[in-house]
Protein backbone atom coordinates (compact mmCIF):
# COMPACT_ATOMS: atom_id res chain seq x y z
CA UNK A 1 0.00 0.00 0.00
CA UNK A 2 2.67 2.65 -1.22
CA UNK A 3 0.64 5.14 -2.44
CA UNK A 4 -1.62 5.15 0.35
CA UNK A 5 -0.55 7.87 3.26
CA UNK A 6 -1.19 5.35 6.90
CA UNK A 7 -3.82 7.73 7.43
CA UNK A 8 -5.71 7.32 4.09
CA UNK A 9 -5.02 3.65 4.50
CA UNK A 10 -6.43 3.77 8.51
CA UNK A 11 -10.07 5.38 7.21
CA UNK A 12 -9.93 3.46 4.02
CA UNK A 13 -10.34 0.13 6.63
CA UNK A 14 -11.99 1.48 9.04
CA UNK A 15 -15.63 1.99 9.06
CA UNK A 16 -15.07 3.10 5.05
CA UNK A 17 -13.06 4.56 2.50
CA UNK A 18 -14.56 7.31 3.30
CA UNK A 19 -13.66 10.38 0.61
CA UNK A 20 -11.42 9.42 -2.26
CA UNK A 21 -9.91 12.83 -2.72
CA UNK A 22 -6.54 12.91 -4.26
CA UNK A 23 -3.41 12.41 -2.56
CA UNK A 24 -1.01 14.91 -3.76
CA UNK A 25 2.73 13.32 -3.23
CA UNK A 26 4.16 16.10 -5.52
CA UNK A 27 7.11 15.69 -3.76
CA UNK A 28 7.70 12.62 -4.50
CA UNK A 29 8.04 13.73 -8.17
CA UNK A 30 10.09 17.35 -7.26
CA UNK A 31 13.15 16.65 -9.16
CA UNK A 32 10.84 15.40 -12.10
CA UNK A 33 8.36 17.80 -12.46
CA UNK A 34 9.02 21.77 -10.94
CA UNK A 35 5.91 23.30 -8.87
CA UNK A 36 4.86 26.39 -11.17
CA UNK A 37 1.27 27.55 -12.91
CA UNK A 38 3.23 26.93 -15.78
CA UNK A 39 0.88 26.80 -19.14
CA UNK A 40 1.41 24.79 -22.46
CA UNK A 41 -1.35 25.28 -24.90
CA UNK A 42 -1.85 22.94 -28.03
CA UNK A 43 -4.07 22.96 -30.71
CA UNK A 44 -7.36 20.83 -29.61
CA UNK A 45 -7.34 17.53 -31.47
CA UNK A 46 -11.02 17.04 -32.93
CA UNK A 47 -12.43 20.45 -33.69
CA UNK A 48 -14.14 22.39 -37.17
CA UNK A 49 -13.37 25.89 -37.91
CA UNK A 50 -16.17 28.58 -39.13
CA UNK A 51 -15.31 30.81 -41.49
CA UNK A 52 -16.46 33.83 -38.89
CA UNK A 53 -13.40 32.13 -36.80
CA UNK A 54 -15.82 30.35 -34.64
CA UNK A 55 -15.22 27.10 -34.05
CA UNK A 56 -16.46 24.28 -32.54
CA UNK A 57 -14.76 21.04 -30.32
CA UNK A 58 -16.57 17.56 -30.94
CA UNK A 59 -14.47 15.71 -28.16
CA UNK A 60 -17.99 15.37 -26.11
CA UNK A 61 -21.37 15.27 -26.81
CA UNK A 62 -21.56 19.45 -25.78
CA UNK A 63 -19.58 20.38 -28.93
CA UNK A 64 -19.27 23.99 -27.82
CA UNK A 65 -19.51 26.32 -30.49
CA UNK A 66 -16.70 29.03 -29.54
CA UNK A 67 -16.98 32.80 -30.55
CA UNK A 68 -12.69 33.94 -30.44
CA UNK A 69 -11.88 34.39 -26.86
CA UNK A 70 -14.62 32.43 -25.45
CA UNK A 71 -13.31 29.31 -22.93
CA UNK A 72 -15.48 26.54 -23.35
CA UNK A 73 -17.68 24.46 -21.29
CA UNK A 74 -14.41 22.08 -19.47
CA UNK A 75 -12.89 25.20 -18.51
CA UNK A 76 -9.81 23.66 -20.58
CA UNK A 77 -10.52 24.83 -24.27
CA UNK A 78 -10.41 27.92 -25.70
CA UNK A 79 -10.68 29.76 -28.99
CA UNK A 80 -7.59 31.83 -30.08
CA UNK A 81 -8.05 33.97 -33.12
CA UNK A 82 -9.86 31.05 -34.68
CA UNK A 83 -8.10 27.74 -33.48
CA UNK A 84 -9.40 25.57 -30.31
CA UNK A 85 -6.28 25.31 -27.96
CA UNK A 86 -6.48 23.20 -25.25
CA UNK A 87 -4.59 24.65 -21.77
CA UNK A 88 -5.01 21.63 -20.50
CA UNK A 89 -1.84 19.81 -21.90
CA UNK A 90 2.05 19.54 -19.53
CA UNK A 91 0.18 21.02 -15.98
CA UNK A 92 -0.91 18.70 -13.81
CA UNK A 93 -2.34 19.70 -10.98
CA UNK A 94 -2.58 16.31 -9.31
CA UNK A 95 0.44 13.71 -9.81
CA UNK A 96 0.56 10.89 -7.40
CA UNK A 97 0.91 7.31 -6.74
CA UNK A 98 -2.51 4.93 -6.23
CA UNK A 99 -3.17 1.24 -6.10
CA UNK A 100 -5.20 0.34 -9.45
CA UNK A 101 -8.28 -0.97 -7.12
CA UNK A 102 -8.77 2.82 -6.06
CA UNK A 103 -9.88 3.66 -9.91
CA UNK A 104 -11.99 1.39 -9.15
CA UNK A 105 -10.12 -1.91 -11.01
CA UNK A 106 -10.59 -5.25 -9.67
CA UNK A 107 -10.31 -7.19 -12.75
CA UNK A 108 -7.01 -5.75 -13.79
CA UNK A 109 -3.63 -6.53 -12.76
CA UNK A 110 -4.12 -6.40 -8.72
CA UNK A 111 -1.78 -4.49 -6.24
CA UNK A 112 0.01 -3.11 -9.13
CA UNK A 113 0.43 0.38 -8.83
CA UNK A 114 0.06 3.47 -10.80
CA UNK A 115 1.33 6.30 -11.71
CA UNK A 116 -2.32 8.80 -11.18
CA UNK A 117 -2.35 12.43 -13.53
CA UNK A 118 -5.24 14.66 -13.64
CA UNK A 119 -5.32 18.13 -14.97
CA UNK A 120 -7.69 20.97 -13.76
CA UNK A 121 -11.63 21.05 -15.78
CA UNK A 122 -14.12 18.49 -16.42
CA UNK A 123 -17.37 18.58 -19.31
CA UNK A 124 -19.85 17.61 -16.14
CA UNK A 125 -20.57 19.21 -13.07
CA UNK A 126 -21.53 16.58 -10.21
CA UNK A 127 -22.96 18.89 -6.81
CA UNK A 128 -21.27 16.13 -4.67
CA UNK A 129 -17.47 15.85 -6.86
CA UNK A 130 -14.84 14.89 -4.64
CA UNK A 131 -12.04 16.55 -6.46
CA UNK A 132 -14.19 19.83 -7.41
CA UNK A 133 -11.27 22.23 -6.59
CA UNK A 134 -9.31 20.81 -9.32
CA UNK A 135 -12.81 19.81 -11.62
CA UNK A 136 -14.41 22.94 -11.61
CA UNK A 137 -11.58 25.43 -11.78
CA UNK A 138 -9.54 25.89 -15.26
CA UNK A 139 -5.81 24.52 -15.49
CA UNK A 140 -4.80 28.13 -15.76
CA UNK A 141 -6.17 29.04 -12.11
CA UNK A 142 -4.64 25.97 -10.64
CA UNK A 143 -1.04 24.97 -9.17
CA UNK A 144 0.39 23.02 -11.63
CA UNK A 145 3.33 21.15 -12.41
CA UNK A 146 5.57 21.30 -15.46
CA UNK A 147 4.93 17.81 -16.71
CA UNK A 148 5.97 17.40 -20.54
CA UNK A 149 4.50 14.08 -21.95
CA UNK A 150 7.52 12.35 -22.22
CA UNK A 151 8.50 13.03 -18.69
CA UNK A 152 5.38 11.59 -17.56
CA UNK A 153 6.74 8.30 -19.08
CA UNK A 154 10.13 8.92 -17.74
CA UNK A 155 8.51 9.60 -14.07
CA UNK A 156 6.68 6.83 -14.11
CA UNK A 157 9.29 4.44 -14.92
CA UNK A 158 11.90 5.86 -12.61
CA UNK A 159 9.90 5.23 -10.08
CA UNK A 160 9.32 1.45 -11.30
CA UNK A 161 5.76 2.17 -12.45
CA UNK A 162 4.05 0.47 -15.24
CA UNK A 163 0.98 1.88 -15.26
CA UNK A 164 -0.02 5.21 -15.89
CA UNK A 165 -4.01 6.50 -14.54
CA UNK A 166 -6.11 9.15 -16.06
CA UNK A 167 -8.31 10.11 -13.18
CA UNK A 168 -9.35 12.29 -10.39
CA UNK A 169 -10.41 15.14 -12.26
CA UNK A 170 -11.91 14.21 -16.23
CA UNK A 171 -9.51 12.69 -18.72
CA UNK A 172 -11.91 13.59 -21.47
CA UNK A 173 -11.46 17.26 -20.58
CA UNK A 174 -7.09 16.71 -20.98
CA UNK A 175 -7.78 14.49 -24.11
CA UNK A 176 -5.09 15.54 -25.83
CA UNK A 177 -2.70 15.48 -23.03
CA UNK A 178 -4.09 11.86 -22.08
CA UNK A 179 -3.39 10.32 -25.91
CA UNK A 180 0.16 12.49 -25.80
CA UNK A 181 1.01 10.01 -22.85
CA UNK A 182 -0.59 6.97 -23.77
CA UNK A 183 1.53 6.28 -27.27
CA UNK A 184 4.76 6.73 -25.71
CA UNK A 185 4.10 4.68 -22.75
CA UNK A 186 2.08 1.97 -24.98
CA UNK A 187 5.21 2.08 -26.80
CA UNK A 188 7.36 1.12 -23.80
CA UNK A 189 5.43 -1.71 -22.86
CA UNK A 190 3.39 0.20 -19.78
CA UNK A 191 -0.29 0.08 -19.67
CA UNK A 192 -2.84 3.22 -19.80
CA UNK A 193 -5.64 2.92 -17.68
CA UNK A 194 -8.48 5.37 -17.75
CA UNK A 195 -11.30 6.76 -14.69
CA UNK A 196 -13.69 8.16 -16.60
CA UNK A 197 -17.70 9.50 -16.54
CA UNK A 198 -17.22 8.74 -20.64
CA UNK A 199 -19.16 11.70 -21.17
CA UNK A 200 -17.39 11.40 -25.02
CA UNK A 201 -18.25 11.37 -28.60
CA UNK A 202 -17.67 8.04 -30.22
CA UNK A 203 -14.31 9.50 -32.49
CA UNK A 204 -12.03 10.73 -30.09
CA UNK A 205 -13.24 7.43 -27.86
CA UNK A 206 -12.52 5.21 -30.80
CA UNK A 207 -8.88 6.65 -31.28
CA UNK A 208 -8.56 6.42 -27.31
CA UNK A 209 -9.57 2.94 -27.09
CA UNK A 210 -6.52 2.12 -29.25
CA UNK A 211 -3.76 2.91 -26.31
CA UNK A 212 -6.26 2.23 -23.40
CA UNK A 213 -5.75 -1.13 -21.47
CA UNK A 214 -8.75 -0.48 -19.07
CA UNK A 215 -11.65 2.11 -18.44
CA UNK A 216 -13.36 2.30 -15.28
CA UNK A 217 -16.35 4.05 -15.75
CA UNK A 218 -18.75 5.63 -13.40
CA UNK A 219 -22.34 5.15 -14.76
CA UNK A 220 -23.74 7.59 -12.42
CA UNK A 221 -26.98 6.48 -12.22
CA UNK A 222 -30.09 5.36 -14.89
CA UNK A 223 -31.90 8.55 -15.57
CA UNK A 224 -31.93 11.29 -17.25
CA UNK A 225 -33.43 13.82 -15.38
CA UNK A 226 -30.56 12.72 -12.72
CA UNK A 227 -28.12 13.26 -14.99
CA UNK A 228 -29.35 16.38 -15.83
CA UNK A 229 -29.83 18.24 -12.38
CA UNK A 230 -27.28 16.42 -10.63
CA UNK A 231 -24.48 16.28 -12.47
CA UNK A 232 -25.26 18.80 -15.40
CA UNK A 233 -25.43 16.22 -18.21
CA UNK A 234 -26.54 13.38 -20.14
CA UNK A 235 -27.08 9.49 -20.07
CA UNK A 236 -27.75 8.58 -23.39
CA UNK A 237 -24.06 9.39 -24.72
CA UNK A 238 -22.33 7.58 -21.82
CA UNK A 239 -24.63 4.10 -22.39
CA UNK A 240 -23.41 4.46 -26.36
CA UNK A 241 -20.09 5.01 -25.49
CA UNK A 242 -20.23 1.80 -23.03
CA UNK A 243 -21.36 -0.12 -26.11
CA UNK A 244 -18.28 0.93 -28.07
CA UNK A 245 -15.82 0.26 -24.87
CA UNK A 246 -17.27 -3.24 -25.21
CA UNK A 247 -17.15 -3.31 -29.37
CA UNK A 248 -13.26 -2.21 -28.91
CA UNK A 249 -12.66 -5.24 -26.34
CA UNK A 250 -11.47 -2.51 -23.91
CA UNK A 251 -11.49 -4.59 -20.36
CA UNK A 252 -13.91 -2.26 -18.74
CA UNK A 253 -15.49 -1.98 -15.07
CA UNK A 254 -18.71 0.46 -14.17
CA UNK A 255 -19.06 1.72 -10.62
CA UNK A 256 -21.71 3.48 -9.99
CA UNK A 257 -22.67 5.66 -6.64
CA UNK A 258 -25.64 5.73 -4.97
CA UNK A 259 -26.53 8.66 -3.73
CA UNK A 260 -29.29 8.28 -1.03
CA UNK A 261 -32.56 10.09 -2.03
CA UNK A 262 -31.58 10.76 -5.56
CA UNK A 263 -30.27 7.87 -7.29
CA UNK A 264 -31.06 4.80 -4.77
CA UNK A 265 -34.36 3.90 -6.23
CA UNK A 266 -34.04 0.00 -6.59
CA UNK A 267 -36.10 -0.40 -9.33
CA UNK A 268 -34.28 1.95 -11.25
CA UNK A 269 -30.78 0.73 -10.15
CA UNK A 270 -32.55 -2.91 -11.30
CA UNK A 271 -33.19 -0.90 -15.01
CA UNK A 272 -29.21 -0.49 -14.94
CA UNK A 273 -28.34 -3.58 -14.51
CA UNK A 274 -30.73 -5.53 -17.14
CA UNK A 275 -29.28 -2.89 -19.37
CA UNK A 276 -25.62 -3.75 -18.50
CA UNK A 277 -26.56 -7.18 -18.66
CA UNK A 278 -28.40 -7.06 -22.43
CA UNK A 279 -25.42 -4.83 -23.66
CA UNK A 280 -22.33 -5.54 -22.18
CA UNK A 281 -22.78 -8.52 -21.07
CA UNK A 282 -22.74 -10.62 -17.61
CA UNK A 283 -19.00 -10.42 -17.25
CA UNK A 284 -17.84 -6.85 -16.76
CA UNK A 285 -17.33 -6.16 -12.85
CA UNK A 286 -19.82 -3.34 -11.47
CA UNK A 287 -19.09 -1.80 -8.60
CA UNK A 288 -22.03 -0.09 -6.56
CA UNK A 289 -19.86 2.92 -4.43
CA UNK A 290 -20.82 4.28 -1.28
CA UNK A 291 -21.50 7.91 -1.37
CA UNK A 292 -19.69 10.58 0.98
CA UNK A 293 -20.98 13.90 1.48
CA UNK A 294 -19.07 16.78 -0.22
CA UNK A 295 -19.13 19.72 -2.35
CA UNK A 296 -22.47 20.74 -2.34
CA UNK A 297 -24.29 18.25 -1.41
CA UNK A 298 -23.23 18.59 2.40
CA UNK A 299 -25.85 18.22 3.99
CA UNK A 300 -27.08 14.42 3.10
CA UNK A 301 -26.08 11.38 5.17
CA UNK A 302 -23.94 8.32 3.45
CA UNK A 303 -25.54 5.62 1.53
CA UNK A 304 -26.56 2.84 4.27
CA UNK A 305 -24.89 0.14 3.89
CA UNK A 306 -27.92 -1.72 3.65
CA UNK A 307 -29.12 0.05 0.26
CA UNK A 308 -25.55 -1.26 -0.92
CA UNK A 309 -25.98 -4.79 -0.81
CA UNK A 310 -29.21 -4.26 -2.27
CA UNK A 311 -28.03 -3.17 -5.68
CA UNK A 312 -25.01 -5.84 -4.96
CA UNK A 313 -27.41 -8.65 -4.29
CA UNK A 314 -29.45 -7.44 -7.04
CA UNK A 315 -26.72 -7.49 -9.42
CA UNK A 316 -25.66 -10.78 -8.48
CA UNK A 317 -29.15 -12.02 -9.11
CA UNK A 318 -29.14 -10.38 -12.71
CA UNK A 319 -26.63 -12.70 -13.12
CA UNK A 320 -23.55 -10.52 -13.00
CA UNK A 321 -20.91 -12.66 -12.52
CA UNK A 322 -18.45 -9.84 -10.15
CA UNK A 323 -20.84 -7.32 -8.28
CA UNK A 324 -18.71 -5.20 -5.68
CA UNK A 325 -19.09 -2.86 -3.20
CA UNK A 326 -16.75 0.20 -3.21
CA UNK A 327 -16.03 2.79 -0.37
CA UNK A 328 -16.73 0.58 2.30
CA UNK A 329 -14.66 -1.89 3.97
CA UNK A 330 -14.69 -4.41 5.12
CA UNK A 331 -17.08 -6.32 3.52
CA UNK A 332 -17.20 -9.43 1.44
CA UNK A 333 -18.40 -7.15 -1.08
CA UNK A 334 -14.97 -6.17 -1.73
CA UNK A 335 -13.58 -9.78 -2.68
CA UNK A 336 -13.76 -11.45 -5.64
CA UNK A 337 -16.18 -14.81 -5.63
CA UNK A 338 -15.28 -17.56 -8.59
CA UNK A 339 -18.61 -17.59 -10.64
CA UNK A 340 -18.27 -20.98 -11.22
CA UNK A 341 -17.34 -22.65 -7.59
CA UNK A 342 -18.56 -19.50 -5.82
CA UNK A 343 -15.48 -19.90 -3.55
CA UNK A 344 -13.57 -16.31 -3.02
CA UNK A 345 -10.60 -16.52 -5.07
CA UNK A 346 -9.22 -12.97 -4.00
CA UNK A 347 -9.78 -11.35 -0.67
CA UNK A 348 -9.54 -7.70 0.19
CA UNK A 349 -8.91 -5.03 2.82
CA UNK A 350 -9.66 -1.95 1.72
CA UNK A 351 -7.71 -1.08 -1.58
CA UNK A 352 -5.09 -4.07 -0.81
CA UNK A 353 -5.23 -7.84 -1.96
CA UNK A 354 -4.42 -9.85 1.45
CA UNK A 355 -4.87 -13.35 -0.57
CA UNK A 356 -5.21 -14.11 -3.84
CA UNK A 357 -6.42 -17.61 -5.54
CA UNK A 358 -5.71 -16.88 -8.99
CA UNK A 359 -3.45 -18.88 -11.11
CA UNK A 360 -3.01 -17.58 -14.88
CA UNK A 361 -6.26 -16.43 -14.54
CA UNK A 362 -8.32 -18.98 -13.53
CA UNK A 363 -10.04 -20.20 -10.34
CA UNK A 364 -7.32 -21.77 -8.18
CA UNK A 365 -9.98 -23.98 -6.39
CA UNK A 366 -11.85 -25.36 -9.84
CA UNK A 367 -9.29 -23.95 -12.65
CA UNK A 368 -12.50 -21.83 -14.39
CA UNK A 369 -11.64 -18.95 -16.24
CA UNK A 370 -11.68 -15.23 -14.36
CA UNK A 371 -12.89 -12.33 -16.94
CA UNK A 372 -9.84 -9.63 -16.51
CA UNK A 373 -6.46 -8.83 -17.47
CA UNK A 374 -4.16 -10.41 -14.54
CA UNK A 375 -0.88 -11.27 -15.96
CA UNK A 376 1.60 -8.60 -18.27
CA UNK A 377 1.99 -10.09 -21.67
S1 LIG B 1 -14.71 18.54 -24.33
FE1 LIG B 1 -14.97 20.57 -23.40
S2 LIG B 1 -14.78 21.99 -25.12
FE2 LIG B 1 -15.11 19.99 -26.00
S3 LIG B 1 -17.31 19.88 -26.35
FE3 LIG B 1 -16.90 18.99 -24.35
S4 LIG B 1 -17.14 20.64 -22.85
FE4 LIG B 1 -16.97 21.57 -24.88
Amino acid sequence: MEGLSRRAFVRGVAGGIAALPALNLVDLFAQDAAKSNFLREVDARYYKKFSDKRVQCLVCPLNCILNPDETCFCRTRKNHDGRLMSHAYGNPCILTIDPVEKLPLAHFLPGEQSLSIAVGGCNLRCLYCQNWNESQSKPDDLKNLDLPTGKAVESASKKDLRVLAYTYTEPVAFYEYMRDISIPARAKGMKNVVATALYINPDPLGELCRTTDAFAVALKGFDEKYYEKVLGSSLAPVLKALEIIREQKVWLEIVSLIVPGYNDDLAKNREMIAWIVKNLGTKVPVHFGRFVPSYRMKDLVRTPVTTLESCWKMAQDAGIEHAYIFNVSPHEGNNTRCASCKKEVIQRLGFKTTESHIEKGACGFCKAKIPGVWEWK
